[in-house]
């Protein structure tokens, strides 16, 4: 397969405070403003923001759990917004989703095996033995016994619970999956056990995740680039590395330094972020952060900065930190060449 796994483009989603007629008069909730990125092959895209910033909204656009208002998402070239009912299931098989709680995604009356060949047996007929022996393989995949086959949610472990919920996701062979605060709710141990499951099957099986947290200490462990969200828009798209070593966007750099550091010797920048995110219902105008920007300018309160490529392959909305214009070099004439495309496609 040539170019990205999945391609998104300007995705917009406004939900109307009311019905009927006056819906057009109503206030509406900006929950995803004009969204654009890409996910290659076997690559793990992380989406980072505080409650409420428009993160998990994406992941049901993408899965098209919900209509957006504007843009586009294409799984491998096509447009899923154009895809009929038994289009659509197909193009699902090869995108799954990975939830929060495990405990309530799964349904208590099934056993583990039933939960797992479910989404198969959507598609397919499966006899007895061979439902049995794909719940057996899937449950080897995840790190578990295929004798849990039998038991139900409520009588495994948090952990125990999430494998399940990913040897579900897997049982599709998707390319793609999405998992919204997937290890959130587990304890540390745990969650350091899921990530490492999905790192592994990433490397064995070339999956692509798009890992949606708010825990910076996870997507810096898991991630390839991030991608930080703040009220509904990207405000900086980075490789991890990049990203967390020298944050561009003053939301970042605050993010990053109220994020706890496992390590005594590793000192963050004391960068204060103050207040709460606005409301996506009244959002400020120009750059949304700028009541909490210890940076911002008579321009920020209006205009809205553009996303701008940096030399080290990140975007940037920023109108100090990244200036369209004004700058003494712009920063596009920095821009690694062999990074321009992908710098295209998020734009
Ligand atoms: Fe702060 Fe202005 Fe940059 Fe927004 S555009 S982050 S308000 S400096």
């Amino acid at each position: 397969m040539s170019g990205p796994l999945l391609k998104v483009e300007n995705l917009t989603k406004h939900y109307p405070l009311g019905a009927g007629f006056l819906k057009n008069k109503m206030p509406v909730i900006r929950a995803v403003e004009d969204v654009s990125f890409s996910v290659e092959p076997g690559e793990t895209l992380c989406i980072v923001g505080e409650s409420g910033c428009g993160k998990s909204t994406v992941a049901r656009l993408l899965m098209r759990l919900m209509e957006p208002t504007g843009g586009r998402v294409l799984v491998e070239g096509t447009d899923i917004a154009g895809l009929k009912k038994g289009a659509l299931r197909a193009s699902r098989r090869r995108m799954q989703m990975v939830f929060q709680d495990p405990f309530s995604s799964l349904n208590p009356r099934l056993t583990a095996g039933e939960i797992i060949t479910e989404p198969v047996e959507n598609f397919e007929r499966l006899s007895r033995k061979q439902r049995h022996a794909l719940a057996a393989d899937l449950l080897r995949k995840v790190g578990m016994s295929p004798e849990m086959i039998h038991r139900l949610p409520s009588e495994m472990s948090g952990g125990q619970r999430q494998r399940t919920a990913i040897a579900r996701a897997l049982a599709l062979e998707p390319s793609l999956i999405i998992a919204d605060e997937a290890v959130s709710a587990l304890d540390v141990s745990v969650q350091a056990q899921i990530l490492n499951l999905m790192m592994d099957l990433q490397q064995r099986m070339g999956i692509s995740f798009i890992f949606i947290s708010h825990d910076l200490s996870v997507v810096e462990h898991i991630g390839h680039r991030v991608a930080v969200m703040y009220l509904g828009r990207i405000v900086e798209l980075a490789p991890c590395g990049a990203l967390f070593a020298k944050p561009v966007h003053p939301y970042t750099e605050a993010l990053i330094a109220a994020a706890p550091v496992p390590d005594p010797e590793r000192v963050r920048p004391d960068v204060p972020l103050e207040g709460e995110v606005p409301s996506p219902i009244n959002p400020p105008s120009g750059c949304a952060f700028h009541p909490r920007c210890p940076l911002a300018i008579a321009r920020c309160r209006a205009e809205v900065p553009p996303l701008i490529p940096m030399a080290d392959g990140r975007v940037v909305a920023c109108h100090v930190r990244a200036p369209a214009t004004g700058a003494h070099e712009h920063p596009s004439a920095m821009v690694d060449p062999t990074l321009s495309g992908e710098i295209a496609s998020i734009r």
